[in-house]
């Protein structure tokens, strides 16, 4: 296995709209390895493929809850949101640095394919849910900054130009 580079803010691929779904089979699998990698070593709880410069609509997510297994879906799609709009502070391996309170439906209804190309409906709320649709904001190129409000979004960016420069 080996670490991917993660695609920061400004990177073109984290804007487009991924249409591409991958096909099952091995070489899949080490790109899925390589991906649960390089998110473990970030601290991170999902990654997306094109913040890994691909773009393609994988995803792979972990949350570490009870009754949660680590999962790589290919070609989410939300079918159903569920339950009441709630706050959440979110962050992204994209972003270094910053987080926001994004506001989502708590719980929602994911369709998708599974490594190995089977059919599969998820029924998530709490971290899950909202771990899943941040993900698959990604493929459409949508991050957690642009449903935040003008205001918050610009002190965010104002925060992170200044972060970067002081690495
Ligand atoms: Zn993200």
């Amino acid at each position: 296995m080996s670490l991917l580079k993660i695609e920061l803010l400004g990177a073109d691929v984290l804007r487009q709209k991924a249409v591409d779904v991958p096909t099952p089979g091995p070489e899949l699998d080490r790109l899925v390895a390589d991906m649960f990698e390089t998110m473990y070593e970030a601290r991170g709880i999902g990654l997306a493929a094109p913040q890994i410069g691909l773009s393609q609509r994988l995803i792979v997510v972990d949350v570490k809850e009870d009754g949660h297994a680590p999962m790589a879906l290919l070609n989410p799609v939300v079918a159903e949101f569920r339950g009441r709009q709630e706050k959440y502070e979110e962050g992204c391996l994209s972003i270094p640095g910053i987080s926001g309170h994004v506001d989502r439906p708590e719980a929602c209804v994911v369709d998708a394919l599974d490594q190995q190309g089977n059919p599969v409906r998820i029924e998530a709320d709490g971290m899950l849910a909202r771990c899943l649709q941040h993900e698959i904001d990604h493929l459409d190129g949508i991050l957690f900054l642009d449903r935040l409000s003008p205001i918050k979004r610009n002190m965010l960016l104002k925060k992170y130009r200044k972060l970067a420069k002081e690495d």
